[in-house]
């Protein structure tokens, strides 16, 4: 509508070939992309601090008047140091520049400038060292909140905040394109687009930001919801295939366990399903342990006795051989045959699977997502089951519709079972999962440890160290999880100015804390993976460790993966990549770096990896936030084992914002769901509300046909599209 917006980032001043990639690199190609660039944080540069109030080191602003000329001097190695003294009402300060020759022409004395710096007291001297700066002038007041944007190689702060400011001038030229419908923005008193952008990149008062961060939260969870109920919408209604034979005696004879009573109540809820004359959409929630693979099993059985093969899909490759190697030996006992299709094998072994699939000889087919990519066809398809569903999200949920309607061969359509290790509360699972009938396995199998669980800070460090040698030398394994995957670049000056001070953060990472308390600045340190292995390799070096993070390639993370399920490798550093389903019983103590960075429901996960074998079993979370809320988050999972119980918590204190399939606390992995800042909502009314205007939508234009929705749905199916596409 607005067709400034839509005018590429090659077009803005100064952007050449390099930068307008460095743009790209952050998704930004339109003047439109960089109004959604939000920022991560906002410095409080109204918070102007005298001189003689700071303390040394302290990042903050200082209202400066330049009290002599800038001198410029030549240092060794051609480098420059230009000098100048300013002062306050309080004291005077020695202002320092190096290589940077014009500043002798921006400072004049009696010039008054706003500087954000890092104030260095020797004695009762001040001296500030490569300043950001703004000239103050008379009857011009300068902006208290500045805005920190997520940058890359080659662009600064400053870059940026320039081009925004010339994306902000196109919103206002004309009308823009608005996603949420006029009634909803009436009724919730919501600023028009160009408004709330201008609230985000340029705000006036706190006020502003959070309203102009409500305008994109609405916008996000209402595209959200919408592509959530078309998806409800375009259940599939085919026949499925008929199923007649449900007796599943021998399948349990089998088993080398009896199936608990929540197990077998799943089992049932199932089987009738497959009895039905409408294709079985069903989603299988239960806590970690709880046995979902059994359940996962028993509807294959019925389905591969009466006949139809099935597709088993796993959205790691580690988690595919797992239940490759638990599932083939039941079933090849059973009288059926199983294959393995994951990204890594061979093109001749992929054909092969592929072939005996297609030819109807192979009965079950484990694999990734890979099983979803184009030329797999089953010969007589009955059943298609995504484990984990969790990572896959919505879109996923979409594109397996689509792709269990491409598999049909035979003009029946297959039942569809989902499982989700992720414990739901039922009043959100009703939102996010409404499109899917629910069974839930409320109890764990007899005999399940309890994880103790601790909480400790860094001063434990060493007692902690001890406590890992200890588990080694007693033949046991170690999981360290750490929020990253590398450490963060070196900061270099300016960086550090834009880390510091009194900053409004919000960080985009559903994992990360966003209380009030976290917004404060000194966030402990965040550890990484690659290199606490090394450190760690420093402090145990004859233990061996390896680490595991989600950009290694495939055939990297099973290898370090099996040796660690063989025990050749003792410690494990990793990210969340293994945080789903991955079992190795051995392994009976569980540390998570940066506790504070995860919710709760993905500490549970992460503590349900251990305590699955005899070995008395331990979870230690190690956090250094001083925020009291999340303290409190945490101490939660020492006293509560019960997934359902946590998520309930989870809900109630950081909203439901944690429970969208999103990108994890760590490495970002392929499958999975991202949603920006709808992953902040608070509150599960405002889902609600979203939720209700996307039915209302919906209700009065089923096709989102009307010129008033065509905003929306385009929306709505970049988000998916989009995300779908990641799978890939
Ligand atoms: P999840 O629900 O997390 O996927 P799994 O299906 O991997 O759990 O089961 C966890 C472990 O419990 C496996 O080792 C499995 O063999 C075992 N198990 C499952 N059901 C039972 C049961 N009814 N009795 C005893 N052990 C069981
Ligand atoms: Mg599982």
């Amino acid at each position: 509508m607005n067709p400034a917006l839509s005018s590429s980032i090659r077009l803005f001043p100064g952007v050449g070939q390099k930068r307008a990639e460095a743009y790209e690199r952050l998704g930004i190609k339109t003047a439109a992309d960089l109004l959604r660039h939000f920022p991560r944080a906002y410095q409080n540069r109204g918070h102007i601090k005298l001189l003689t109030e700071t303390h040394h080191g302290e990042i903050c602003a200082l209202m400066l008047t330049v009290g002599t000329q800038p001198r410029t001097a030549l240092l060794k190695n051609r480098m420059t140091i230009t000098k100048f003294s300013a002062f306050d009402d309080s004291a005077s300060c020695t202002v320092v520049f190096f290589n940077q020759n014009y500043i002798r022409d921006v400072f004049h004395t009696g010039a008054t400038f706003r500087f954000w710096a890092k104030v260095q007291i020797a004695g009762n001297r001040y001296e500030i060292t490569s300043p950001q700066f703004e000239a103050a002038l008379p009857g011009k007041s300068l902006p208290e909140f500045t805005p920190i944007y997520p940058l890359t190689a080659g662009l600064s702060q400053k870059l940026l905040a320039n081009a925004c400011g010339i994306a902000l001038t196109y919103a206002f030229e004309a009308p823009c394109d608005e996603i949420l419908p006029a009634s909803f923005r009436r009724k919730k008193q919501l600023p028009s687009f160009a408004e709330a952008c201008r609230m985000i990149h340029r705000p006036n008062t706190m006020a502003e930001i959070d309203l102009g961060r409500s305008y994109f939260m609405y916008e996000e969870l209402y595209q959200f919801s919408l592509g959530l109920a078309v998806n409800r919408q375009s259940r599939r209604c085919g026949m499925p295939p008929p199923m007649p034979d449900r007796e599943l005696t021998p399948f349990y004879r089998a088993l080398p366990f009896a199936l608990t009573g929540a197990q077998k109540r799943c089992i049932d809820e199932i089987s009738r399903d497959m009895g039905k004359e409408i294709p079985m959409s069903r989603l299988v929630s239960g806590d970690v342990g709880s046995g979902k693979t059994a359940v996962a099993a028993a509807s294959i059985y019925l389905c591969l006795k009466n006949g139809r093969q099935a597709l088993l899909m796993a959205p790691t490759e580690i988690l595919a051989n797992q239940h490759y190697q638990e599932l083939s030996p039941l079933f090849e006992k059973l009288g059926f045959s199983v294959g393995l299709l994951t990204g890594s094998l061979s093109p001749s072994r992929k054909r092969a699977v592929r072939a005996a699939l297609s030819a109807g000889t192979l009965d079950l087919l484990i694999g990734t997502h890979a099983l979803l990519s184009a030329g797999v066809r089953a010969k007589r398809p009955g059943l298609v089951i995504t484990d984990e569903q969790h990572r896959f999200g919505v879109s996923q949920r979409a594109a397996l519709a689509e792709e269990s309607g491409t598999v049909r061969q035979d003009g029946f359509e297959p039942h569809v079972l989902v499982m989700s290790a992720t414990p739901i509360p039922r009043t959100l699972s009703l939102i996010l999962y409404g499109d899917l009938d629910i069974s839930v396995i409320d109890e764990l199998p007899p005999g399940r440890q309890r994880v103790d669980t601790f909480v400790v800070n860094e001063s434990y460090r060493k007692r902690l160290n001890a406590f890992i040698r200890k588990q080694v030398s007693d033949g046991g394994q170690v999981y360290i999880v750490c929020p990253a995957v590398n450490s963060e670049e070196e900061t270099d000056g300016e960086e550090e100015l834009d880390q510091g001070g009194e900053v409004i953060g919000f960080d985009f990472e559903p994992g990360a804390d966003t209380s009030a308390e976290a917004r404060q600045p000194h966030r402990p340190h965040m550890k990484s993976a690659v290199t606490y292995c090394t450190e760690l390799q420093q402090i145990f070096p004859d233990i061996p460790i390896a680490f595991l993070h989600g950009k290694m390639k495939p055939a990297e993370k099973d290898s370090v993966m099996c040796a660690f399920a063989s025990g050749s490798v003792r410690i494990l550093v990793s990210t969340t990549v293994i945080e789903v389903g991955v079992n190795v019983p051995n392994a009976c103590l569980m540390i998570v770096e940066n506790a504070e960075r995860f919710g709760l429901s993905q500490l549970h996960q992460l503590r349900g990896r251990v305590g699955r074998g005899d070995r008395k079993s331990y979870c230690v979370l190690v956090s250094d936030t001083e925020s009291e809320t999340a303290k409190k988050r945490l101490q939660t999972m020492c006293s509560s084992y019960n997934g359902y119980e946590i998520a309930q918590r989870d809900l109630e204190l950081r909203g439901p914002g944690d429970f969208f399939p999103s990108q994890g606390g760590g490495a970002r992995q392929s499958g999975e769901f991202r949603l920006g800042i709808a992953s902040l909502c608070h509150d599960l009314d405002q889902l609600k509300e979203a939720a209700e205007a996307a039915s209302a939508t919906l209700a009065d234009d089923p096709e989102l046909e009307k010129p008033e929705n065509l905003a929306a749905r385009q929306a709505m199916e970049r988000l998916f599209s989009l995300n779908s596409h990641a799978m890939n």
